[in-house]
């Protein structure tokens, strides 16, 4: 008999969030971001749920290669363009699209041997500072592609660095229309922020969103807004059953460190799951979960096989221990409970202060997945 933790994809979800995304953006196409093997949902699984895009966006090579597999024949975009010369052979033989952010893969571009040019997005760095030329730089990058025989249709792209958040996209906008507001061809802007918070105006929404965690969702302004806020549905449950129950009295602790001392008498419940399974160990004490579908928190330090939880609200809410919870009782760490509850991951990802990018991407390689 396996561990009874199981991680589950909802097919059902991913397509209602990627509808979510249509009705933000009914004139624009969309990619469907799913670098980092979906957000940890796995490529194969979420390709059912996500197939309605209007594309693929990722990093990896062998990711494209794996949605090549999956039958898609549609616009698959590499968002960081190729790494080395040869992956330009994989572009051409796949049909790549691929970004170019710097002048080494335009020189990699010059030398490539391909009898069908290439369909790229040239990045700007519009204030993110991580990839993409300067706006200075950015008219005589497109004008040495635009000479390369080996270059086809050329598309326009930049990433906002605070799209959920107060500082905004003006700057960067400003700054994109600067240098690229004449240039023929269509655009890539907007991310899950942006594509939720600002895309309103149509030049945000531009000819292309490239939506992430949206489809997978979560918010992308938590704690601000949250995925109900935005009509969206979870699409990873991450599930797991008690093994034991233990009867605390006032002075006990529980765990490594004994961070946690009970003040009275309290019942918990010890789930098979750790960070082993990808559950962050920075989770404190009072991160919400569920037993029963009932909402409540884990106590102590997470382990790496285990958890401790606070059994009082379900004892309080009149269900009995050892006929209605103990041993075998369902926990949800995050998703949806078999009685339909919803936990978000960013309910468990604010406690462990990260995101639900990161704990997506993390759920381990040991969690059985199924999909629905
Ligand atoms: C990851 C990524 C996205 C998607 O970001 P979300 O915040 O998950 O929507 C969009 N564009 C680029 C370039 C990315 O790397």
């Amino acid at each position: 008999m396996p561990r009874p933790i199981q991680a589950t994809i909802h097919t059902a979800a991913l397509h209602h969030n990627l509808e979510r995304v249509r009705r933000s953006t009914p004139d624009a196409k969309v990619w469907a971001v799913v670098k980092s093997n979906a957000y940890g949902h796995g490529i194969e699984r979420a390709y059912e749920g996500l197939r309605g895009a209007d594309g693929f966006a990722l990093l990896d090579l062998a990711e494209a290669e794996r949605v090549r597999q999956l039958g898609w024949r549609g616009p698959i975009l590499l968002l960081e363009g190729v790494f080395e010369l040869r992956d330009l052979e994989l572009c051409s033989r796949l049909n790549l699209w691929h970004a170019v952010h710097c002048d080494e893969q335009i020189d990699m571009l010059a030398t490539h041997k391909t009898q069908v040019p290439h369909r790229v997005f040239l990045k700007m760095n519009s204030g993110m500072n991580r990839l993409g030329f300067t706006p200075q730089r950015y008219r005589a990058a497109w004008a040495r592609l635009n000479a390369l025989p080996q270059v086809d249709e050329i598309s326009f792209m930049t990433h906002f660095s605070d799209a959920d958040g107060p500082r905004g996209i003006a700057h960067q906008m400003a700054a994109f229309n600067t240098a690229a507001a004449d240039l023929p061809g269509e655009r890539t802007l907007s991310n899950s922020a942006a594509t939720l918070r600002h895309s309103a105006d149509a030049a945000v929404r531009a000819d292309w969103v490239r939506a992430g965690i949206v489809l997978y969702g979560n918010a992308p302004d938590h704690p601000e807004n949250s995925a109900g806020h935005w009509g969206l549905e979870p699409t990873m449950t991450l599930s797991t059953k008690l093994l034991a129950v233990q009867q605390l009295q006032a002075g006990d602790t529980v765990g490594y460190g004994s961070s946690f001392t009970a003040e009275g008498p309290l019942t918990i419940g010890v789930a098979a799951c750790g960070y082993g399974d990808g559950y962050p160990r920075h989770c404190p004490t009072g991160t919400p979960v569920l037993v029963n579908g009932v909402r409540t928190r884990i106590v102590g330090r997470v382990s790496m096989d285990m958890v401790t939880v606070d059994l009082t609200p379900l004892l309080q809410s009149g269900m009995a221990l050892g006929t209605d919870v103990g041993f075998g009782s369902e926990v949800t760490l995050w998703g949806r409970a078999g009685n339909g509850a919803v936990l978000t991951i960013d309910e468990v990802a604010q406690p462990a202060g990260t995101v639900s990018w990161e704990l997506m991407c993390a759920l381990a390689q040991r969690v059985p997945v199924a999909v629905e």
